[in-house]
């Protein structure tokens, strides 16, 4: 059987697999060597944070009757989808999808930090007091589901396979779990690799406590979305140990760190906040 056959018979054993392992790396990289001191216990962050992972993944597989790759079936089937209707070569077609679905994914992150509701929900991802891999992975229910609306919009117009689709579910949660960890890497190694792809330094910057910081570095893959559309910014002013992450105005363990309060952050204050307006305040 070749590797494409056996990744499509056996997807959620495959995504199953690389999300544990990558866990489990990252997790004792992160006790080993952590790149900062911890304010939250590592037991409580990793319990309610994996907790919310676990009740999006069943909300999603209540709610939502198709899955990414049911929806790449019926695109391959009915011909939809640029990919589909061009005939475009398996290995193109497959290298096109995850590059142009990392863009799409990209300008979604922009967006959710712009509009203001969508900025309301997001903030869950953004009050947690430290980062570790396990930040790479919380997320509102209701993002969570808003996100699969896109991801299934995207694959019924660019018409990828099952494969393609499962390459880039892959790609997208083992980079958000390494670029989320709270790890280092020597600095040559991180400005080379920073050619291309995301590093947890950089992704950091994303999540520092102030705004025009926030509002820098969207991507999860590739650098060079962030390049190209100005959005990228190298390093924090206060550096990475000193730095404070999270949001300024939600700061109290009880709602930032604690499943039920995370699940209510999106209710908490003024419609008129949001974080991308802060760009200009602070630019002065
Ligand atoms: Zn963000």
């Amino acid at each position: 059987m070749d590797i494409v056959t056996f990744v499509v018979e056996h997807e959620s054993q495959v995504r199953m697999g690389f999300f544990l392992g990558l866990l489990t790396i990252m997790g004792l990289w992160e006790l080993r060597k952590p790149r900062r001191v911890s304010k939250i216990s590592k037991a409580k962050r990793w319990l309610n944070n994996l907790s919310l992972v676990f009740f999006n993944s069943f909300i999603s597989r209540l709610i939502l009757p198709i899955a990414s790759t049911g929806m790449a079936v019926l695109a391959v089937q009915n011909n939809w989808g640029v990919l589909n209707y061009y005939e475009v070569s398996p290995l193109i077609a497959t290298i096109v999808f995850v590059i142009v679905m990392d863009l799409i994914i990209y300008m979604q992150h922009v967006m959710v930090h712009a509009v203001p509701l969508f900025w309301r929900f997001h903030r869950v991802h953004h009050a947690d007091l430290d980062y570790d891999v396990t930040t790479g992975a919380r997320f509102h229910t209701v993002e969570i589901i808003f996100s699969m609306g896109i991801k299934l919009v995207s694959i019924a117009l660019l018409g990828p396979s099952v494969f393609a689709v499962i390459l880039f579910e892959v790609i997208l949660n083992a980079m958000a779990m390494f670029n989320h960890g709270n790890v280092g890497l020597p600095k040559p190694l991180d400005s080379f690799l920073r050619y291309f792809v995301v590093t947890p330094d950089m992704h950091r910057v994303h999540h520092s406590i102030e705004e025009d910081e926030t509002n820098s570095n969207f991507g999860f893959n590739l650098t060079w979305w962030d390049v190209i559309f100005g959005t990228y910014r190298k390093e924090v002013r206060k550096g990475q140990i000193d730095m404070t992450i999270g949001l300024k105005n939600i700061r109290n363990p009880k709602q930032t760190n604690f499943i039920l309060g995370m699940l209510t952050i999106p209710f908490k204050g003024k419609i008129t906040e949001y974080s991308i307006n802060a760009k200009k305040g602070k630019s002065k």
